[in-house]
């Protein structure tokens, strides 16, 4: 009798189970039904690097107490993160303006269209010289499981992981749904690499809509476009012409936004640009003071 009632509940139990599960994958299911057919192969393809991922990881016998051990400290980073915001982004002029009594003579160091094959050379130049960063993402570039690791590292060294949308494709030229694709799912990429979500939004070519501020505001974060940068012009790509101009431009004032990329010449003037900048009297900028 009471074996009975016990497999009886056994029963219901497993039912029970069975019922939760079938819920779960069908709003799983629903999900993928809305999403377009590109964004179900993207996401296909990712999940296979996942896999692809894995396995290497697997085959190789990676030391994992390693990896334990350096995600740890990753969390504890960011626990600690909460400081005080002395700085907030001008929407006019995109400078970095002292909220009360900080420090007007700022200048803030921005990496776009990373990572390509530079932005972790740049960041460890830049830790090497105890300054921060931040290094504006493209979801397109994240494309294999080295470069997640690279935003890893990056996101380890103490750098702030910016948004620059999934394709850098202009804004104004896409629907209000690809919008907002373009940019929540580097947000999702970023957060599943790093387990925090971008603060900071550039829209490419600085070209923002109404909807994409919109959204970026949904998503909690700050945008900023540049106050000047010379790296992408042809008379600017050797070390010494970059390095020049940065810290010698006209338009280098207080709260300036210095637009870099992830290339060479940049990140072979990346020292210079730092201690030119120190050397008249800027202190560079840490993004997480920037509200
Ligand atoms: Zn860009």
């Amino acid at each position: 009798m009471r074996i009975k009632s016990i497999f009886a509940l056994l029963l219901t139990f497993i039912f029970l189970q069975g019922c939760a599960t079938d819920n779960e994958s069908n709003s799983a299911e629903e999900v993928n039904g809305q999403a377009s057919q590109e964004q179900t192969e993207s996401n296909n393809h990712s999940e296979l690097e996942k896999q692809d991922r894995e396995e290497e990881e697997q085959a190789e016998g990676m030391n994992e107490e390693e990896e334990e051990t350096q995600s740890a400290a990753g969390s504890q980073e960011a626990e600690s993160k909460e400081v005080e915001k002395q700085y907030q982004i001008n929407e006019n002029t995109w400078t970095v303006d002292p909220i009360s009594d900080a420090n007007p003579k700022v200048a803030l160091l921005t990496i776009d269209d990373a990572p390509d094959a530079h932005a972790l050379k740049m960041a460890q130049t830049l830790k090497k010289l105890d300054v921060k960063a931040i290094f504006f993402v493209n979801g397109h570039l994240i494309n294999s499981p080295e470069k997640e690791d690279v935003i890893k590292e990056i996101y380890d060294l103490g750098f702030a992981i910016g948004n620059h949308t999934y394709g850098h494709n202009n804004l104004k030229d896409l629907s209000e749904e690809e919008q907002k694709q373009e940019i929540v799912k580097v947000n999702d990429m970023v957060e599943e690499i790093t387990g925090e979500r971008p603060r900071f939004f550039r829209a490419p070519f600085g070209s923002n809509t109404d909807y994409s501020k919109k959204v970026a505001a949904e998503e909690n974060m700050t945008i900023m476009n540049w106050t000047y940068g010379y790296d992408w012009e042809q008379e600017y790509q050797t070390k010494e012409a970059i390095a020049d101009i940065m810290v010698n431009s006209p338009y280098l004032n207080n709260g300036a936004n210095l637009l870099m990329h992830d290339r060479q010449w940049t990140m072979e003037a990346m020292e210079d640009i730092v201690t030119g900048l120190q050397a008249k009297g800027y202190i560079i900028a840490d993004p997480e003071t920037i509200k």
